[in-house]
């Protein structure tokens, strides 16, 4: 039987770390701001919000939300609030409305302040192994969950299910970093249980419910998935790993709901303690 990677501890490690941040950040006088800027009213966001607003206020972050009507006031916003030297993070709230350019509001976040890593400053940084900005949260929930879990990545082979800048590609790089050897397969890839079967650790980010079966593993892998999908045959969210199917073959694998996605605003967050941490010594230099 695996052992089931749960995102809860991994979640409750970060805030301990963010919260000893933020304690030393107050003592300097500086508070720590994440500001939430969004378009509309959707369901989706206002989740994520609300996660984002909780957790900042259970570790002494604040926050604030701005709500923008058209690509012009989004623009105008992120200006304002990248030269503002009370706000640290800039979170925006994503798909933007179609008919908005996102790769041109994205361009006006200053990459310091991009704590969701989706700026190409940030891109740039995961992709040069260099600190420019932060990697896309997601990604980084993913490789935490192995770092808590003892899950060693050099000289591991690992095979990621999902090309997106974002989520697969930002993985991929991360493992790299620590010295595993990267498999990035997408929609074309051919005969993925095999890709799947010769990794140690198979990183799932692909947005397909239950395909990857226990024909797909083997024993001794870790699996970490990333999907979150809505099941419409069994009403409920399930991830890209069919888990109950896989949980008595391979050696560990997160569930979902309660796996990365339980990291994901934990490492958001401690992106905002950091950056007020990197503004704070600039002001002392
Ligand atoms: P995305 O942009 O839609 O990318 C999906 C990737 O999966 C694409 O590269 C696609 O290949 C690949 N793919 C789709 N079907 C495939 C198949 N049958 N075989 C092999 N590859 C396939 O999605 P994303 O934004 O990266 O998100 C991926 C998943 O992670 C989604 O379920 C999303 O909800 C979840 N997610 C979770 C969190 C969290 O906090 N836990 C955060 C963000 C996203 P092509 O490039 O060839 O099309």
């Amino acid at each position: 039987m695996a052992e089931i990677l749960k995102g809860a501890p991994v979640a409750g490690k970060l805030n301990e770390e963010t919260e000893r941040l933020v304690e030393g950040l107050l003592e300097r006088g500086i508070v720590p701001c994440l500001a939430i800027v969004k378009v509309g009213d959707r369901a989706e966001d206002s989740s994520y919000e609300k996660g984002a607003v909780k957790r900042c206020n259970e570790v002494g972050i604040s926050t604030l939300t701005v709500c923008c009507s058209n690509e012009e006031d989004l623009i105008r916003t992120m200006d304002v609030l990248s030269t503002d030297d009370t706000v640290h993070g800039i979170l925006l709230m994503r798909p933007l409305p179609k008919e908005m350019n996102e790769e041109e509001v994205l361009r006006h976040i200053a990459p310091q302040k991009d704590v969701d890593g989706c700026t190409e400053g940030s891109l740039a940084g995961v992709y040069a192994g260099r600190s420019l900005g932060f990697p896309p949260c997601t990604a980084e929930a993913a490789v935490e969950m192995l770092r808590f879990y003892g899950i060693p990545l050099e000289g591991k082979k690992v095979t990621i299910l999902g090309r997106s800048l974002v989520v697969g590609r930002a993985a991929a790089m991360m493992v790299l970093g620590e010295s595993a050897t990267p498999t990035i397969c997408h929609s074309k890839t051919k005969d993925l249980p095999s890709e799947c079967r010769r990794a140690d650790i198979v990183i799932s980010a692909m947005g397909r419910p239950e395909m990857i079966t226990a024909d797909y593993l083997g024993e001794g892998q870790t699996v970490i998935d990333v999907g979150v999908n809505w099941n419409e045959k069994k009403r409920k969210l399930t991830g890209d790993v069919d888990f109950d199917g896989c949980v008595g073959k391979v050696s560990g694998i997160s569930p979902v709901p309660g796996g990365v996605g339980a990291v994901t605003t934990a490492v958001l967050v401690s992106h905002v303690a950091k950056a007020a941490e990197a503004f704070g010594k600039k002001e002392e230099e």
